[in-house]
């Protein structure tokens, strides 16, 4: 079976119609690089930049960060490496500032940390710019929820621009700027966040959390995460309609994107890109090779307008048939 997913590394990521799919690897260290090759990948989709921070008490200056990450493009030969900024907090332990928080999930992380930790934010910002010379990176904002958040964001990378330029320190000028949609908010504005970035990147682990109420790294209510409640799945079809209306790329990222029994469901509704862990895309892909948009969209249709748990389960088996 492993020698028979190798064979197919190499061909072009194709339903069975003829659609064309493409497969990123999500990773979360630089040594990660060896294992996307491996893959067949042809791209990053999410390089998760957390690991800076692990295990240690002082913070990564900008030539360390430039050093990851400029190995990982540099190794990717060309191929997109998207990077996230810093996505801390939560689930995600730091010991940056002093800041206290009541309710972590719903607290001071990811961008909201940044954009008050903005030092720290522009040393990021500007070690992945100079990286950018190295290869084709796009920069991946986590958690924007309001056009606020995002204004400011697009200005810090302005401003650490201007700063390199300003010491004629080289990097790359089109650097694509990219948004998480993972929270719900985010998800039902989708249009402003499209006018003012170029891709975006849906993260179902917090768009599952957030929209539930249920929190994703707590066993008693683990039963309750459910990718197929309804509101999952209208809001995953808004956010996939909108940006193909628009031409504008969009992915998904979180874990069901690497989970075959929902690879026909994100084809039905639309989705053209993954991005998942590298161990996943053989398995995945041989799934796309198997599938047939013309039966899928129907089924999917019927699944969007279902209510109840059981009918939607019982279209999603006959949907993976
Ligand atoms: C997500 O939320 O789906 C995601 C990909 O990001 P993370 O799991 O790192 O929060
Ligand atoms: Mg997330």
């Amino acid at each position: 079976e492993k020698r028979k997913l190798k064979r197919i590394r190499s061909i072009p990521t194709k339903t069975l119609d003829g659609t064309l799919i493409e497969i990123h690897a999500n990773i979360e260290l630089p040594q990660d690089v060896e294992q996307v090759k491996e893959s067949g990948a042809t791209g990053i989709g999410l390089f998760r930049s957390e690991f800076l921070f692990l295990n240690r008490d002082d913070l990564p200056d900008e030539e360390e960060q430039y050093d990851a990450y400029s190995s990982v493009a540099q190794n990717m030969r060309g191929l997109p490496v998207t990077i996230r900024t810093f996505d801390l907090g939560a689930d995600k332990n730091h010991k940056i500032g002093n800041h206290s928080t009541v309710n972590p999930a719903l607290g001071l992380r990811a961008i909201r940390l940044s954009l008050v930790e903005q030092a720290m934010f522009l040393t990021q910002l500007r070690a992945i710019l100079r990286a950018s010379v190295h290869g084709e990176i796009r920069i991946l904002i986590p958690m924007l929820c309001n056009d606020y958040e995002l204004n400011q964001t697009l200005q810090l990378i302005e401003r650490a621009k201007q700063s390199l330029s300003d010491n004629n320190v080289p990097f790359g000028q089109k650097v694509k700027i990219g948004g998480m949609i993972e929270i719900p908010a985010a998800a039902l504005s989708v249009e402003m966040f499209m006018r003012k970035l170029d891709f975006l990147s849906i993260g179902t682990n917090d768009l599952i959390q957030y929209t539930l109420a249920i929190d994703r790294a707590d066993d008693a209510v683990a039963h309750l995460y459910d990718p197929l409640h309804p509101s999952i799945l209208w809001l995953l079809a808004h956010v996939i309609h909108a940006a193909n209306r628009a031409g504008m790329p969009v992915s998904v990222c979180g874990e069901i994107a690497g989970d075959i029994r929902y690879t026909r469901l994100l084809l039905g509704l639309g989705l053209r890109q993954f991005s998942m862990y590298p161990a996943q895309i053989l398995t995945v892909k041989q799934e796309i090779l198997k599938s047939y948009l013309p039966n899928i969209l129907p089924i999917t249709q019927k699944m969007l307008k279902s209510e109840e748990a059981e009918k939607i389960h019982g279209l999603l088996a006959k949907l993976n048939s």
